[in-house]
């Protein structure tokens, strides 16, 4: 085990998602120990978290398994929990309400009791996002903002958010909430729509011979050289994920436990997305994007800035790279990954 005596512990679980691999790497430059959870899997593919190999603990846990949590809690007697795992994809939780209810939903709670059984000092920090406002009409949406999720996934988001809420006040344990607006990164899955674009036009460009796979299980680039994408007029607040991990460390550092909104108080659509991201390499979005039904999902979200005012007041947070620049960073990644 990797232990530098009187070093903060923190146990991240979901350590190979995109935001646990950035707070690992956060983490581990301010000293901590890292104790991060994966799933048990036949097949071992971690691009996240290779270079993590060796700095932090790995630990296998599943949300599914109460005392799998539990046991970590005990060994590892953190003083930092984050919760970062979850079935994260909204438009697969349509197929999946069950498993969605499960992991997403009752996840968190396995986890927080698991805290107050065996170490209720421990600070717990919840990835709450955005999507638990789905059908709201308003410009912006901060802390106080009615909850209206429209689909399984920001419902079972929406469950764990309050059930946070509820330990916080019925135990008077440390649990955040961080109500999350859409973040990307170079690291974010390929089931995204930002990475799907970026994959895309790296695909395209480079004249890649077999593409990844898109959400529907087919080929990312169809053979005459289109990216299928859903509705293009859809608006999204995006942020960078590396940014976003510094806040979720802060609420865990601050005097009182709380909950924030994350977010840039800016949005795009995802026809800007995929300008910006064709534009980068000299491409036209239009001769390679077509639209079709069957990306749609059931029930949109309505498009919702994230007003992040009291992270800024409270934590002195704020989002520093242009959607732009993000935009152009994960190009400039999928280009060396995608030759
Ligand atoms: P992500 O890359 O999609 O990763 C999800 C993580 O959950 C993976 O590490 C996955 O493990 C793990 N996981 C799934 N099922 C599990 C189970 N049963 N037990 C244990 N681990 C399990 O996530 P992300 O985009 O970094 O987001 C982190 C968290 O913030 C998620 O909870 C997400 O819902 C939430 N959030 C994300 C955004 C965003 O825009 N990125 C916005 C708001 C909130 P495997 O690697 O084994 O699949």
């Amino acid at each position: 085990m990797y232990v530098t005596t009187m070093a903060k512990k923190a146990l991240i679980i979901g350590v190979s998602s995109q935001d646990g691999s950035y707070l690992a790497d956060l983490l581990l430059e301010k000293n901590y120990n890292v104790i991060g959870t994966l799933r048990r899997s036949t097949h071992q593919t971690y691009e996240n978290i290779d270079h993590l190999f060796g700095k932090i603990n790995i630990e296998f846990a599943d949300l599914l398994d109460f005392e799998s949590i539990a046991r970590l809690v005990r060994k590892h007697k953190p003083d930092e929990v984050y919760n970062l795992a979850a079935q994260s994809v909204p438009a697969d939780s349509w197929n999946m309400p069950f498993y969605t209810g499960e992991i997403t939903g009752l996840g968190p709670v396995r986890v927080l009791e698991a805290v107050r059984q065996f170490h209720p000092e421990a600070r717990i920090y919840q990835a709450t996002t955005r999507e638990i406002f789905g059908n709201i009409q308003a410009e912006s949406a901060n802390e106080e903002t009615r909850f209206d999720a429209n689909n399984p996934y920001g419902i079972a988001k929406a469950y764990a958010h309050m059930m946070t809420r509820c330990y916080r006040e019925s135990y008077d344990m440390f649990a955040c909430g961080g109500i999350l607006f859409n973040h990307e990164s170079e690291r974010r899955g390929l089931m995204f729509v930002s990475r799907k674009v970026t994959a895309g036009v790296a695909c395209i460009k480079n004249k890649v011979k077999k593409p990844p796979l898109n959400e529907a299980g087919e080929p990312l680039i169809t053979p005459d050289g289109k990216l299928q994408m859903g509705d293009l007029t859809t608006k999204r607040d995006w942020g960078y994920a590396k940014e976003y991990v510094e806040a979720m460390y802060l609420m865990l550092q601050h005097k009182t436990p709380m909950d924030y909104v994350i977010a840039t108080n800016t949005m795009n659509t995802i026809e800007d997305l995929c300008r910006i991201a064709f534009d980068h390499v000299g491409l036209d979005y239009k001769d390679h994007v077509v639209s079709t039904k069957n990306f749609f999902r059931p029930t949109e979200i309505k498009p919702l800035k994230g007003d992040y005012s009291r992270a800024k007041k409270e934590l002195g947070w704020e989002p520093k790279i242009s959607f732009e620049e993000l935009i152009k960073l994960m190009v400039d990644a999928d280009l060396k990954r995608f030759k």
